[in-house]
């Protein structure tokens, strides 16, 4: 193979940076199921071994992404949560309701955990004038059908600091984000942030 070959060309392994060692979230590092077109939700449940809490969901997720915040619920080793929306009114909690518990009451999100096994069920804004009131935060990872919508981005990239990430991995961290389709962002993506930014601006007047 030519030098052309080993610095444009595709398809060399050798040449190619892989960041495929470094490891962010099981739904993603084996690469990105698409969803399945006309899918309708689903059921989440907890880890308990039994008396599960069951939450239904009759709706496909939205703005699935990873998120390296230190609130969300990360299973067993991951260093990013993966979180989707869905629309507070197609959502129930369907079985052993009274095993959950809000996390953080003051917290803008409401996350409602199971005081079981501890896993977040859906995270719930209360306040009305919020830019995301209407919306519940789920982890589909809990789900066992196939079909969600997939994560599109990472949000709260620098966040992972915070939890320990030694800051010399950001590097690599990002490199396998990418790899993966998944922009990073240190909020979170730039519609969103628009979307909040709009809402905040007609709340002061300064849109109409
Ligand atoms: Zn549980
Ligand atoms: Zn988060």
């Amino acid at each position: 193979m030519g030098i052309f070959d080993k610095l444009f060309g595709g398809g060399d392994p050798g040449t190619v940076a892989s960041y495929r060692h470094v490891k962010i979230h099981p739904s993603v590092d084996n690469g990105i199921k698409p969803a399945t077109q006309g899918f309708s939700g689903g059921t989440l449940k907890c880890k308990c071994p039994s008396n599960k809490v069951i939450v239904t969901v009759e709706a496909q997720t939205a703005h699935n992404h990873v998120c390296g915040c230190t609130k969300c619920w990360k299973p067993d080793g991951a260093i990013f949560s993966q979180v989707a929306v869905v629309s507070r009114d197609k959502l129930k909690v369907t079985e052993n309701g009274d095993k959950l518990s809000i996390v953080d009451p003051s917290a803008a999100i409401q996350r409602h955990a199971c005081t079981g096994c501890g896993v977040h069920m859906y995270g719930r804004i209360e306040n009305t004038g919020h830019p995301f009131h209407g919306l519940d935060f789920v982890h589909t990872e809990l789900s066992s059908q196939g079909g969600w919508s997939p994560a599109e981005f990472a949000a709260f990239v620098s966040s992972i600091i915070e939890s320990g990430v030694d800051p010399a991995r950001m590097d690599e961290i990002r490199g396998r984000l990418r790899e993966l389709g998944l922009e990073p962002y240190d909020c979170l993506s730039p519609p969103l942030m628009d979307a909040i930014a709009t809402h905040l601006a007609k709340q002061s007047g300064a849109l109409r």
